[in-house]
């Protein structure tokens, strides 16, 4: 899916800055349907994110996994997610700054936001949304000897291309859910597929633990019970882990799920009101500490909140039409179902 996507590149030191109506900070899906909410509401828009596409964590930690949990769509792969929410939002033409950092966030006089990325491109604009998930995320690493240099390889941290691993001995790492989903969707593409944790008892949802053990009690998947040592190496290519204790298992890759080390990172410092590592709202503007600052999905907070794309949406709604009224307060807001809203954009049906 092809998405207008602007990549700065000026002489270092050099300052640019782009004015626009909705600076968002996260390109994940919550940051995605906010570009379609907000441009339904006629507000143009500009998504910043540090990675190098957009997706958030549906891209870049589980691309090929179901969700099951989309209203009206009862299967889709993140990718495919993804890709729909790119459509979406196109005719309202969001502009996208990706492998940037967001890194400070100044009001100006007039009241708009003056946001500053890590390479010095500055926007102005009228409402910031905070769209940023966990924050920049990166996969804890696992602690063995040769891990370093399998990495990428050998070594995974996440599934990109699932038919890559068709055939192969794979040894998947961890006790959560990440873990166990993953070992659930390879096992029968594997060659063989073992599962290393360090104990047996697992921290995943009781409907996918249950379809592990029932998976290695008939014998369709490997458990072992242990932390992994080493990565054995063969000439440059890997070729099996040792477990402590000196036990190997013969493997052509090895997925590590140890969850994220993500770093809310400069976004800490903007002086917004906090709950732990994520932004307190209110909920019926998704509206943080800061005039004019909003926050939506996972890196947003209140009383209830579940960590689910689709409470993410509905926020994205919320949060539009506040931020609506604020760009535009001498307009009388009269509100619209889409197939109204959506006429002048896509044409009568
Ligand atoms: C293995 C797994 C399976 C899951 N399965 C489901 C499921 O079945 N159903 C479901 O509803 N949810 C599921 N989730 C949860 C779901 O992925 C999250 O709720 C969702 O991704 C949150 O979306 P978001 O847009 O808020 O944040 P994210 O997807 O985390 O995106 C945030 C983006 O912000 C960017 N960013 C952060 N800080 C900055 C900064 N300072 N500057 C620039 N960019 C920044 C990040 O790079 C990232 O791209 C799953 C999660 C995992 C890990």
């Amino acid at each position: 899916m092809s998405h207008t996507e602007s990549q700065t590149s000026r002489p270092p030191g050099e300052v640019s800055e782009i004015e626009t109506d909705v600076l968002i900070v996260g390109a994940g899906p919550c940051g995605l349907f906010a570009t379609f909410e907000l441009g339904m509401l006629g507000m143009r828009c500009d998504v910043v994110d540090v990675l190098d596409r957009p997706g958030g964590q549906c891209a870049e930690l589980y691309p090929e996994k179901p969700i099951y949990d989309i209203p009206a769509l009862p299967d889709c792969s993140g990718e495919q997610l993804i890709d729909n929410l790119l459509l979406q939002a196109r005719p309202f033409e969001p502009r996208f700054h990706f492998g940037l950092m967001v890194e400070a966030l100044n009001r100006m006089d007039d009241g708009r936001w003056r946001v500053r990325t890590n390479d010095g491109q500055c926007f102005i604009a009228g409402a910031v949304v905070i769209a940023a998930g966990s924050g920049c995320f990166s996969p804890r690493k696992l602690p063995a000897a040769g891990a370093e240099m399998h990495e990428g390889e050998g070594l995974l941290y996440a599934v990109r291309e699932r038919e890559r691993l068709r055939g192969k001995h794979l040894v998947v790492v961890g006790g959560g859910d990440s873990a166990l989903d993953w070992a659930l969707n390879l096992h029968d593409i594997a060659e063989r597929l073992t599962l290393v944790h360090r104990r047996d008892r697992f921290r995943a949802a009781p409907d996918t633990v249950n379809k592990v053990r029932a998976l290695i009690d008939t014998g369709a998947m490997d458990f072992r019970a242990g932390a992994v040592a080493e990565l054995v190496d063969d000439s440059g290519q890997l070729s099996g882990v040792r477990l402590q204790g000196g036990d190997q298992v013969v493997c052509d890759h090895v997925l590590a799920f140890f969850g994220l080390s993500a770093r809310l990172g400069p976004l800490t410092s903007f002086g917004l009101d906090m709950h732990g590592d994520h932004i307190r709202v209110d909920t019926e503007r998704f509206a943080t500490s800061l005039d004019g600052v909003y926050a939506i999905g996972d890196v947003c907070w209140y009383p209830g909140k579940l960590r689910l794309i689709l409470s993410g949406f509905h926020e994205a709604a919320l949060m539009a039409h506040d931020v609506k009224r604020r760009l535009h307060p001498d307009i009388r807001h009269v509100f619209e179902h889409s197939t109204t809203a959506m006429k002048e954009h896509l044409g009568p049906r």
